[in-house]
């Protein structure tokens, strides 16, 4: 069997690959999986499996031998075992393929769609924690845990259509980060598959060095297939508030002012975002009002503003019996000392479900007027505070003065929320840092700019950082040498060698993060 897999594997050279959803014939796959007794379901590449060869990013395109539905862990394990003794097969888990580029794809690999096993979500009030499966949406999580039992998980990220197993092995970042740490800071154990085909369960006490190796590993060292997740109870209501400022300074004084508060006596949520001072539709001022009958005045900005103006956006949680002048009166208080532009500051009270499935519903209308589903060249980084201004005068002000056709994020982080002994890399400094995203909603080309304007203004920013020596690290990170990902993880790029080298030796795990190649 080895021998046929072989076959398959050297034939289909990368010049001569069909597009992936082409359909062209490859012959009969199914030998492949002889003797490998799973419980959920094979699809080779032929018969249509072509949305395992595309991402959200809609830049990359690669073609899987196979795209397998597994039903549990030890379907997991079977499909890992049987790479394994192949000196060229690689498995690739996909959560929900929102990756930009390539990062859950296996070219002439398999493709396990983590979505399919079991979708349990099993809520203990009692540890106030849930075990869900790595495959499950937050989305799912969020519905179960707060309509079953009013509790909900602590840290989130802005979009919910991502699975539990995806983030984790990112890191996972919302404007909760700044109180809880990001995602990866917020379970407790895990259930993983090892590249060596084990099924392992680690937590900080057992298999410790596991847990901190998968969480934020980049899919590199194992396959989550389940999480135990931290929970609180949930609030009935959010007071979500935006306010806006022409200066950088006092933008980033405010928001550093608010994360820095002592815990129990902040906002619940702090992000923020850089917009054009224009009436640009997408990127001016009609990104900032948060209802429809909310207006944003121009003729308060001030006449020294430039091209960018910031808006600070935080949230207060409450419950449906609190007295709303207790909810005013705390949230008068935090914001206290803030200091934003006269007349530009908007608020509306949602539900907490509706708050935290807000990008739901901008995905819809992104859906229906054809953004969602266009290329999607995003980039995000970790930009040292030390830096925050010169990046914002050489960056936004400038490469970025027109906006990116999306929302451009900016708020910072507090890497005392972030464990190092996880693998993911923050800025070398070691102080506050700021996440930076450019989240690209552009119409296709020639409506709006074509993917490889869109790309090399991203290579722009990223090479203005480098040439002034910004501490800085890309989150979600995409490089495609060696020599590219030595950089990225700087002193800590020997002790990610060494977990790939105890943890999935033969390199069979995320090959689309293009980090190790198999049998390095
Ligand atoms: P995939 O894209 O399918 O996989 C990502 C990587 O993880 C791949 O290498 C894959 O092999 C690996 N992987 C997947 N599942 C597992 C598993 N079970 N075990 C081990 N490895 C696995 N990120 C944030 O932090 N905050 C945000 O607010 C945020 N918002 C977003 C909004 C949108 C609209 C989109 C498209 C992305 C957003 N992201 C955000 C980025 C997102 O967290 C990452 O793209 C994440 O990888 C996507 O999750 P996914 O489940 O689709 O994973």
């Amino acid at each position: 069997m080895i021998a046929y897999i072989e076959r398959f594997v050297h034939e289909n050279d990368v010049d001569t690959m069909p597009e992936p959803d082409s359909g062209e014939e490859q012959g009969d796959l199914s030998p492949l999986f002889n003797g490998v007794d799973i419980q959920g379901t094979v699809e080779f590449a032929g018969c249509g499996s072509a949305a395992a060869g595309i991402d959200f990013g809609g830049v990359q395109v690669s073609k899987p031998l196979a795209l397998i539905r597994p039903a549990n862990s030890d379907d997991v394990a079977k499909v890992v075992r049987l790479a394994s003794r192949s000196p060229h097969l690689t498995v690739a888990a996909r959560g929900n393929g929102h990756s930009v580029n390539g990062q859950a794809m296996a070219h002439r690999g398999l493709v396990l769609d983590m979505k399919t096993i079991e979708p349990k979500i099993t809520v203990d009030p009692e540890t106030a924690q849930a075990d869900v499966s790595g495959g499950a949406l937050w989305e799912d999580v969020l519905k179960r845990c707060v309509l079953g039992y009013g509790l909900a998980p602590r840290s989130w990220t802005d979009y919910l259509g991502l699975t539990v197993g995806g983030t984790l092995s990112n890191a996972g970042v919302s404007g909760q980060t700044f109180i809880y740490g990001p995602q990866t800071e917020n379970v407790t154990e895990l259930e993983v598959v090892t590249g060596n085909g084990d099924v392992l369960v680690c937590s900080k006490n057992e298999n410790p060095e596991l847990f901190f190796s998968v969480l934020g590993g980049l899919g590199q060292f194992g396959i989550i297939t389940r999480a135990r997740v931290l929970l609180q109870p949930a609030p009935d209501m959010v007071r979500w508030i935006r306010v806006v400022y022409s200066e950088f300074s006092e933008f980033t004084r405010d928001a550093e002012m608010l994360v820095t508060r002592a815990e129990g006596d902040s906002f619940d949520y702090l992000e923020g975002f850089v917009f054009v001072n224009s009436d640009d539709p997408v990127n001016g001022w009609a990104s900032v009002p948060l209802d429809s009958d909310q207006f944003f005045d121009p003729s308060c900005i001030p006449p020294t503003a430039g091209p960018v103006l910031y808006c600070l956006e935080v949230a207060l949680h409450y419950k449906n019996h609190d007295p709303p002048s207790a909810v005013d009166m705390r949230t008068e208080r935090l914001m206290g000392g803030v200091r934003f532009v006269e007349g530009l500051r908007f608020s509306v009270e949602v539900g907490y479900m509706e708050f935290l499935l807000r990008v739901k519903r901008a995905e819809k209308e992104a859906k229906a007027n054809g953004i969602w589903d266009a290329p999607h060249p995003w980039l995000n980084l970790f930009v040292s505070k030390t830096d925050i201004a010169d990046f914002d005068r050489l960056v936004f002000k400038n490469i970025l003065k027109h906006g990116v056709g999306g929302p451009i994020l900016l708020y910072p982080l507090l890497p005392s929320k972030w464990d190092s002994r996880k693998s993911v890399v923050l800025p070398e400094g070691g102080g506050m840092f700021y996440l930076v995203a450019l989240l690209r909603f552009c119409f296709p080309y020639p409506k709006g700019l074509s993917v490889e304007e869109m790309i090399v203004q991203n290579q722009e920013i990223v090479q203005t950082c480098i040439q002034n020596g910004f501490d800085f690290k890309l989150y979600l990170p995409h490089y495609t040498s060696r020599e590219g990902w030595k950089r990225h993880f700087g002193n800590q790029w020997s002790r990610f060698q060494e977990r790939k080298a105890r943890f999935d030796p033969m390199a069979i795990l995320a090959p689309g993060q293009k980090i190790f190649p198999r049998n390095w």
